[in-house]
């Protein structure tokens, strides 16, 4: 126990923290450092670029039926649990969704009793702190690890590892095979950091291993210069994590990450996988499964071909049957921007043997298309994973695995019969689809206890471990006592977000009114600018026919904006200076009030979930793969109003249209647009004349008084395209809020409808997810 700990009086909030988690980390965890790896099972390694998990205290207490207990005994002491866990500093590894969906997954791999571990990069800054300044977005670094370190980690310095960067190929020949030196290459030290993932009252513990980078002592130049921009260089690899999502971007410190990753990975689970010694290397695929989060970690399959093939010296078919038995591919976007393409020179340059296994896998590849037939040029633009002096990494990964998922029933259907057409006709059982989940432990245990106690009052505790069950709350659908009572659980969550925000940023909320969020990236897909657009629309209203607002809002915005990203911070500052002019306006007071909530990050979406009336999930259809934001919202009991996009639609075929507030052109409209070319927003903007009053504002200056502010927003609806379809959807949005509104009049049936989402939102927990990968994919047995 820290000394600091024994001093006299009460201890401050963060000591607490401190002392809770020293007592789970040394009491309660098993000694792991010295335990015999368990071989029984199979070992899956999810390797993602980014994690997500924002807070462990919470979670772990629950994993191990010791959070009420604790909450109690510190209540007892006169402590407010929730002030002492939120001293407790994010872990910010990941950007968004896809970091957030790795956390997820580990927490079910965990409660479902499987040895899944996660592979991720100790990232000294995670993802910036935003502060909102004059209406405009300010990144501030996130210092995520604290003085004394990040409490749930251990450092594993003796089991670092070398990754290699560079040098020069040299290609010879010896008993009878190619053999290939890399002479003079940079070398860097990587030292993994564990942090236990604990499994829900199953005793089991899973890791999520870290990599930092660090120079290699001993091999420095002797000039201090030299020596500082040798250290430089090495710790820069695990300095920040990059701040961008939903693009690719081709710098070569990104790809210097990635291999990284792979390769310190890829060591770690050699050694452990040869502490058996009855493990022989054509083991491997009975024992280990690799699954890849995105392509970021694609490198995973040229590099693990390295290793058998330079190391293990075996025979080329060999390793490929081994890589690919092993491997397999989560696409998360169909979004062109995002695809990575690294360029070819960038590769042989820093990665000069894996660019010649990856020239070797297509040349291989590529024959064996010929060879079925499909040798129109045309294919080949399409199938080749080097083309135009560009490695598409998104080919290498569909190549070297086995198994290619998409994240959600319409994603994986365009993924495999348009953007991968070509491939899934080369390889017709590779495509496959595993709608995302949510950790229910987490969004619902932890995030909602009000709702989570009333829900095990109604049906009992089955739901915590088979969270399909939550449909047992069907029964109570026309109970008005059950339905009263859920309303007081918003209520009552409502209040604590005012509270929260009042006490945070002085803000006042009205708590009766309806409470309507947005919290996602911001991204011109997600579409908040439509958002806005609504805003500005009733904005109008509250002007011109005050009676016809008859439910106040409250619209909240949590959305952080890549910060070379122009056009989302413009959007970000459309939307606080919107927020400020209609919080001051005497006309729209008690009807409307508008909130951008800086800093948005998992701590801040447990708040603000439980307390959601209306999710906003209008993304332009086809372009969000999934979502996941939507799922939570669900199942806290918030009402969705969205677009035919992403697990949308599952979710309602699980609930029916009836309960979900649905508007905007389908997927298929919005692609024959992009390929025909004949979407005219000009021609919307003519017969819309709510539309013109809105889009006027943009450039009228009655938002900030000036009227070139937001011109180019204006612009780029009007002139360059409106590639999102804003004004497309407008209508329809704007009829189905009003459909909004009326519903929430009616508060039984309003909270009926709550009730039904929240019975059908077990399907959408991560252990569904989880048994889907287990069984379909990695061959695991419950
Ligand atoms: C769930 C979550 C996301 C993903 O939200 P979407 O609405 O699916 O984009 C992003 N960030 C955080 C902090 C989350 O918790």
């Amino acid at each position: 126990m820290s000394k600091k700990l024994l001093h006299a009086g009460p201890l401050q909030h963060d000591e607490v923290l401190v002392l809770l988690t020293s007592l789970i980390k040394d009491q309660l965890l098993p000694h792991t450092r010295d335990a015999k790896p368990d071989t029984s099972q199979k070992q899956v390694y999810y390797f993602s670029m980014e994690f997500l998990p924002g807070r462990f205290i919470e979670t772990n207490l629950l994993n191990l039926d010791l959070l009420e207990s604790c909450k109690e005994i510190l209540r007892a002491h006169h402590y407010n649990p929730d002030l002492i866990f939120q001293s407790e500093l994010d872990a910010a590894l990941g950007n968004g969704g896809l970091g957030r969906l790795a956390s997820c997954f580990l927490d079910s791999l965990a409660a479902l009793d499987f040895a899944g571990h996660g592979m991720g990069l100790r990232y000294q800054y995670g993802l910036f702190e935003q502060k909102i300044s004059n209406s405009k977005q300010v990144e501030l670094p996130d210092k995520w690890i604290g003085e004394d370190g990040y409490p749930w980690e251990e450092i594993y310095s003796e089991e670092a590892v070398t990754i290699q960067f560079g040098g020069r190929l040299v290609s010879g020949y010896k008993d009878n095979r190619l053999t290939f030196d890399v002479i003079g290459p940079e070398r860097i030290k990587a030292i993994p950091y564990q942090i236990p993932i604990l499994g829900y009252h199953n005793q089991r513990v899973n890791y999520l291993t870290v990599w930092q980078a660090e120079s290699i002592p001993g091999q420095q130049p002797v000039e201090f210069e030299a020596y500082a921009k040798v250290k430089r260089k090495a710790e820069e690899i695990t300095e920040f994590l990059y701040p961008d999502d939903s693009h690719y971007e081709g710098k070569v410190l990104r790809l210097r990450q990635q291999y990284f990753l792979v390769s310190a990975g890829l060591q770690r689970i050699l050694t452990s996988f040869f502490k058996s010694d009855d493990h022989q290397i054509f083991d491997l695929p009975d024992k280990l499964s690799i699954q890849i989060n995105d392509t970021h970690p694609a490198l995973i399959i040229p590099e693990l071909m390295r290793v058998l093939v330079d190391n293990y010296k075996l025979g080329w078919e060999e390793a490929w049957n081994l890589t690919t038995s092993v491997i397999s591919y989560t696409n998360h976007t169909l979004l062109d921007e995002a695809l990575e393409k690294w360029p070819v020179f960038l590769v042989k340059e820093q990665l000069p043997r894996i660019f010649l296994i990856i020239e070797e896998i297509n040349r291989r590849f590529c024959l064996e298309v010929e060879y079925k037939g499909l040798e129109d040029w045309e294919s080949f633009a399409d199938l080749s994973i080097i083309y135009q002096e560009n490695i598409h990494m998104a080919r290498l990964a569909v190549v070297g695995s086995h198994t290619v998922n998409g994240v959600a029933k319409l994603h994986s259907s365009i993924l495999k019969n348009q953007l991968m057409k070509s491939f899934s006709t080369h390889f017709p059982n590779r495509f496959t689809n595993k709608t995302n989940g949510i950790s229910h432990r987490q969004w619902l245990m932890n995030a909602n206890p009000l709702l989570a106690r009333f829900i095990s009052e109604l049906i009992g505790d089955q739901w915590k471990t088979d969270p399909q069950a939550l449909k047992d709350l069907l029964k109570f659908t026309n109970d008005p006592d059950v339905l009263l009572q859920l309303s007081a659980i918003k209520h009552a969550n409502k209040i604590r977000l005012v509270d929260k925000i009042k006490a945070e940023t002085g803000h006042d909320i009205f708590v009766e009114s309806l409470f309507d969020v947005q919290i996602k990236r911001l991204h011109g897909y997600k579409r908040q600018l439509l958002n806005l657009l609504h805003i500005l629309y009733l904005w109008d209203v509250c002007h011109e026919k005050p009676e016809a607002i008859k439910v106040p809002r409250t619209f909240i915005f949590g959305a952080k904006a890549a910060p070379g990203y122009l056009y989302a911070k413009r959007i970000i500052s459309l939307i606080s200076s919107v927020a400020e002019q209609i919080n001051q306006d005497p006309l729209a007071k008690g009807k409307l009030n508008v909130l951008f909530l800086p800093n948005y990050n998992v701590s801040q979406a447990e708040w603000i979930i439980p307390a959601a009336d209306i999710s906003e999930q209008i993304s332009t259809a086809s372009k969000e793969a999934s979502g996941t934001g939507n799922m939570k919202m669900m199942m806290n009991g918030a009402l969705t109003i969205g677009t035919m996009d992403g697990a949308n639609i599952e979710m309602t075929e699980l609930i029916t249209t009836e309960h979900f507030f649905e508007f905007g052109i389908r997927a298929e409209e919005v692609l024959a647009y992009e390929r025909n070319g004949q979407y005219s927003p000009r021609e919307i903007y003519n017969q819309d004349l709510r539309l013109q009053k809105v889009l006027q504002r943009l450039v009228d200056g009655s938002i900030t008084g000036d009227t070139v502010a937001f011109q180019d927003i204006y612009y780029s609806l009007l002139f360059k395209g409106d590639e999102y379809f804003l004004l497309k959807d407008f209508g329809s949005y704007v009829n189905v809020q009003n459909q909004v509104q009326n519903q929430f009049l009616d508060s039984q049936t309003w909270q009926k409808k709550c009730l039904i989402n929240i019975a059908h939102s077990g399907y959408f927990s991560s252990d569904r997810t989880i048994s889907e990968y287990a069984t379909d994919i990695w061959g695991l047995v419950p």
